[in-house]
């Protein structure tokens, strides 16, 4: 039985610690995937509203309270936003689920969770940042002291899309944030609920105001004056690749600084030698699981041929007993895509696989009348310029290649303008390192899938982004460092 629906946040932008309730006249529906019903109207801000929340967030940021908060006080008030996440997060993996659709199987046990924990780890770094001490290499020993200092890149436009509304919000505000940063997030106007309900424990767990922000809206209208306003130090975005790269256009006139996190279409491989038992299921949650709206999914399969049919009926099989439902049925494993514009494309982008020459072994359909749910769908193809295996289409949807040839594998694996993620099953030990060397991907898990980690640098070679998130890595992206040069006298 369906969990309690929870309550749905009012669609107001949140500036300098106060809910907004002025006049918009442009609003955006917002529906829930599970069955097209309206959840409520959001505004689309514009240029003046995002310029308000910019001047906040840049008067938040050169204020004392927030400035010179000892890095302490700042790692204590982002442990008390991760204890709030946890004291909420039933409400906030409901929300999730009805916004977004996913199942409430995953958001209670992953995005929720992660949230707290990404929080809990940055608030660490707080007191861990700083500089170096450097002996200068042309000035005689003793003569200069010289150090750098990591400062604040100053107010970052956060931009995220609706796969992860919560999660993906919280890589960039909880290092932003233990940088010393202030932050304009704008969610993905299809699934804006929990960043709003965010910005409320924000309030509860004593920011100082303008500290956080949230604007709503579209990406052309909101997203781009976010982009376009020059109050802004840094946007970091994640999305598609299309609209990266028209980021990057767009700030080439102001250098703002840029971290982008984009599509992929990365590989799962299969050596002859791999534990069926662990690389079946791996493989078939690598690109079913959130209804392969993850941009590191493993979306093109490479089995053995002769293993072939074994390796894709074993994925079928599993997929087959994920219960497909509304994202608030505890049971569901397999949730809605997000709108009827993702469902209509992606079921567009297999029948154009499928004219142009890929076989269907199964799925392929709309899932019931009611909804935006797609059977889980495995598509086959050799041809490497078939749309299966070249586009992604963020959906249930797997592109399976088979392979004789070992030596060629890692060519056809990089036969892509993505390099996000990839996933190799083998026992051999020699195969994983050698393989994972070749494989131009930004990360690569062997025997394991889909487990991304605060102290592990995420990021994509290729067309799949620029920069690298978590990790300590990340905040070369959120300071600048700043050289002092002092003689002795
Ligand atoms: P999208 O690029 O259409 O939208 C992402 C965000 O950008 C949304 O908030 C949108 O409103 C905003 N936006 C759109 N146009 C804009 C503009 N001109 N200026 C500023 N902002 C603008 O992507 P999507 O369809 O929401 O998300 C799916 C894509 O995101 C997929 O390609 C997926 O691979 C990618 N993604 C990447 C990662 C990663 O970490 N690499 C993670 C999740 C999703």
């Amino acid at each position: 039985m369906a969990v309690q629906v929870p309550p749905v946040p009012q669609g107001k932008n949140y500036i300098n610690g106060a809910w907004q309730s002025g006049d918009v006249a442009a609003s955006i529906t917002v529906r829930n995937p599970a069955d097209g019903s309206v959840l409520g109207e959001i505004p689309n801000s514009d240029a003046g509203v995002v310029d308000q929340a910019v001047q906040a967030a840049r008067q938040a940021f050169n204020n004392p309270d927030w400035r010179q908060l000892p890095p302490m006080a700042r790692e204590s008030l982002l442990q008390r936003l991760a204890d709030l996440i946890d004291q909420n997060a039933d409400e906030l993996a409901a929300l999730e689920s009805l916004d977004n659709g996913k199942p409430l199987a995953f958001s209670s046990t992953v995005d929720v969770p992660l949230s707290a924990m990404w929080f809990r780890y940055f608030a660490g770094w707080c007191s861990k940042l700083s500089g170096r001490q450097l002996t200068p290499a042309l000035q005689p020993e003793g003569s200069h002291h010289v150090y750098t200092r990591r400062e604040p890149v100053g107010v970052v436009g956060a931009i995220v899309p609706w796969n992860f509304p919560l999660v993906l919000a919280v890589w960039k505000l909880a290092p932003a944030l233990a940088a010393g940063c202030t932050v304009v997030l704008k969610p993905a106007e299809q699934t804006p609920y929990s960043a709003l309900r965010l910005a409320s424990l924000f309030e509860e767990a004593g920011f100082p105001p303008g500290v956080f922000n949230v604007v709503l809206g579209d990406g052309p209208t909101t997203g781009q004056a976010i982009v376009d306003h020059p109050g802004i130090s840094k946007i970091s975005f994640t999305g598609s690749t299309a609209v990266g790269k028209h980021i990057l256009h767009s700030v080439a006139d102001d250098l703002k600084r840029v971290t982008l996190e984009l599509g992929g279409k990365s590989p799962t491989i299969v050596m002859p030698d791999a534990d069926m038992d662990i690389a079946v299921p791996g493989a078939t949650q690598a690109v079913f699981v959130n209804a392969g709206q993850i941009c590191f999914a493993g979306t093109r399969l490479f089995a053995p041929r002769k293993q072939f049919d074994q390796v894709l009926e074993g994925i079928a099989n599993v997929a087959s007993t994920f219960k497909i439902g509304a994202g608030l049925n505890p049971e569901t494993l397999l949730g809605p895509v997000v709108s009827q514009k993702q469902m209509d494309g992606i079921l567009g982008k297999v029948d154009a696989s499928i004219s142009q020459g890929a076989s269907l072994f199964c799925g392929g359909k709309r899932y019931g009348d009611t909804g935006y749910f797609i059977e889980p769908t495995i598509l086959v193809t050799e041809d490497q310029t078939n749309p299966a295996f070249r586009d992604e289409f963020f959906g249930p949807v797997l592109t399976a290649t088979p392979y004789d040839d070992l030596d060629e594998l890692a060519a056809m694996a990089n036969d892509s303008c993505y390099g996000l993620a990839a996933h190799i099953y083998t026992q051999e030990l020699n195969t994983a390192h050698l393989l994972a060397a070749k494989l131009e991907a930004g990360t690569v898990w062997v025997n394991t899938q889909l487990s991304p980690d605060p102290n592990i640098p995420f990021g994509g070679f290729k067309q799949s982004g620029w920069g690298r998130e978590n990790s300590e890595d990340v905040f070369s992206h959120y300071t600048e460092t700043k050289s002092v040069v002092m003689k002795i006298a």
